[in-house]
């Protein structure tokens, strides 16, 4: 899309400076943010925690969440060896950031950064429900924070799919342009994910649940051919 600032896409509560022409501290904020956080000893002291330690483990789970997401958009604009800038965009109001590169990506690359924050989703969201299948009775605030940002993250981008309305900066529109398919029906394929794996959170042992979930994703992902 001409004169739209293409690339790695992001909600958020809050916005980062638009004058980021060099996107250095921001990423390098953000990984320290990274590495803090998966340094966290999510697993630790899981007993004993007062209530409201539990609930800055749900937030920081969150908050890990986003920075997976995001994390995911860097990596493929790295590997494309794309400049990523900073942006500050806003939907009726509501500040949002997003993280843009230059507009001249190939098609199959522009899907791909739009893309990896999801992928990177299908990764986390896999490997917490795989490891820890049985997190519903597990003391893990911050595998929920984790996860609770995944699908609540897919909502929103399945609503704002369905709907056509957001930031034009919104993954999806970026993954319906670059492949040339209607944005809804990456809503319907976001809208999947987040509810088979509501589903699998609470039941662990629904076997079509967890294979449907995967199959879903990986489709998703193989939407790159296209
Ligand atoms: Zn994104």
């Amino acid at each position: 899309m001409a004169g739209i600032a293409t690339g790695c896409r992001l909600l958020a509560l809050g916005f980062w400076p638009d004058k980021a022409q060099s996107p250095k501290p921001k990423v390098q904020s953000l990984s320290l943010l990274l590495l803090a956080m998966l340094a966290w000893p999510a697993h630790a002291s899981a007993q004993g925690d007062s209530s409201g330690q539990k609930f800055g483990k749900l937030l920081l789970g969150g908050a890990t969440g986003l920075v997976l997401h995001e994390s995911g958009h860097m990596i493929a604009d790295w590997a494309f060896e794309e400049k990523v800038v900073v942006k500050k965009v806003g939907w009726k109001g509501v500040p949002f950031f997003a993280l843009s590169h230059a507009n001249n990506l190939s098609p199959r690359r522009e899907f791909t950064v739009s893309s990896a924050g999801f992928w990177s989703q299908w990764l986390y969201s896999e490997q917490i429900l795989s490891h820890h299948p049985d997190l519903h009775h597990e003391h893990s605030p911050f595998r929920k924070g984790v996860l609770t940002f995944h699908v609540v993250t897919l909502m929103i981008y399945s609503g704002a799919a369905f709907a056509k309305t957001g930031p034009l900066e919104r993954d999806t529109h970026g993954m319906a342009t670059s492949i040339h398919i209607n944005e809804r029906w990456l809503g319907a394929l976001l809208l999947a994910p987040a509810a088979l794996d509501t589903y699998r959170y609470f039941h662990p042992a629904a076997a079509w649940a967890v294979w449907t979930s995967r199959g879903v994703k990986m489709g998703s992902v193989a939407l790159v051919l296209k």
